[in-house]
């Protein structure tokens, strides 16, 4: 079977021939891949500044969204069956019996940093034809969302940091508002799922990002009944004025300088929630006085979130439904291209393009 893979000690990537998977174990099932969203990681990773091939291995097939449908299961499986549809975790917990998080499979905690993650580090991914799993690791997807379930893991992103948000702010002595503004840093996939996600839960979502106002992912946002601020054409006092109290900030850029600068609005009791991971960049100046002084006195919490446990994905499930029936049609309009593997490479490497990339395995392989 064929799959994609980066050799990163060679700087070199290539679909390569590998091993059918043969027959699933006990507890384990094999399903055929149907979709594999392509993301910045898998970018970086084939720009060979991230991504660890499994211990003993020069490759790493990449690939972390994934779904798949079930084509074979393991005698003792009983909650799935063949033609089911499944989304796999990412994480892997590590080999500690110390690291509670990863024996009590909420390894997106993990204590030690031993985690493995499929597509990523020290793990094979899913952009290949056929993978064996554990069966506790696939969530089970309705068959009606078989269009759009290749987002639930970009989207379990949101949907932790939503879960974070709700624990940190139960510290608050009086039930939280019913208006509450958010502000997305971002409109890529991460920032536009993660405004869809904050629209459900009643926040008033602002998404900021360096998109005009009148590109297709400033209109989406519009669609969806939350604000779009173009950052070219309003600095971050203005957005400040628009945003009044500022009490969410779900960072989805990965621009760290930008990110940092807006903490100095986040207002009282807020959360700013940080997703996105920039690369390596030269230390630059920033009001450090006046964020801790504002972290202080307005009782700020800041927090870094890396996607995700079930209850994470078992909820994106859920509002990847609740999405399709409160604005039909809307989750299609980020997908710009569906792609045969051969043709992966075109989006892998160079200029980025379009919102959600996904490789499609029902299409012929060449
Ligand atoms: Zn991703
Ligand atoms: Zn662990």
């Amino acid at each position: 079977m064929k799959a994609f893979s980066v050799r990163p000690a060679q700087h070199t990537y290539a679909v390569m021939e590998l091993p059918d998977p043969g027959l699933p174990g006990p507890t384990q099932v094999r399903f055929r891949v149907l979709e594999v969203g392509i993301c910045g990681t898998d970018r970086e990773i084939c720009g060979f500044h991230y991504g660890f091939p499994p211990e003993g291995a020069e490759e790493l097939v990449i690939g972390h969204e994934c779904l798949g449908q079930v084509d074979a299961v393991g005698e003792q499986v009983e909650h799935l069956n063949p033609g089911d549809l499944v989304v796999p975790v990412v994480r892997l917990p590590c080999s500690d019996a110390g690291c509670l998080p990863c024996v009590e499979e909420e390894q997106d905690f993990c204590n030690t940093g031993n985690f493995l993650e499929r597509g990523i580090k020290g793990a094979h991914g899913f952009m290949t034809e056929y993978f064996i799993d554990e069966a506790s690791r696939l969530h089970p997807v309705p068959p009606h969302l078989r269009k759009v379930a290749v987002l639930t893991e970009p989207l379990s992103i949101a949907e932790k940091a939503l879960l974070q948000i709700q624990e940190v702010q139960e510290r608050l002595p009086w039930p939280p508002p019913k208006e509450l503004n958010a502000v997305v840093l971002g409109a890529g996939p991460i920032g536009l799922l993660g405004c869809m996600a904050f629209q459900l839960r009643g926040y008033q979502t602002t998404v900021y990002s360096l998109e005009p106002e009148d590109h297709p992912k400033a209109e989406l946002v519009r669609d969806l009944g939350a604000t779009y601020v173009c950052a070219r054409n309003h600095d971050l006092e203005a957005l400040d004025r628009m945003v009044q109290p500022m009490d969410v900030v779900y960072e989805a850029a990965g621009a760290p300088r930008l990110a940092f600068q807006l903490l100095k609005y986040l207002d009282h009791n807020g959360v700013f929630v940080f997703t996105g991971v920039p690369g390596e960049k030269p230390a630059s100046e920033l009001d450090m006085a006046h964020i801790m002084r504002n972290m202080v006195l307005k009782n700020q919490v800041v927090l870094g979130t890396v996607n995700a446990g079930r209850k994470a994905y078992a909820n994106a499930l859920e509002d990847l439904e609740r999405i399709e029936e409160r604005w039909p049609g809307i989750l299609d309009r980020l997908f710009t291209a569906h792609i045969p593997l051969s043709e992966a490479e075109h989006y892998l490497v160079g200029e980025s393009r379009g919102i959600k990339n996904v490789v499609d395995f029902t299409q012929v392989l060449s």
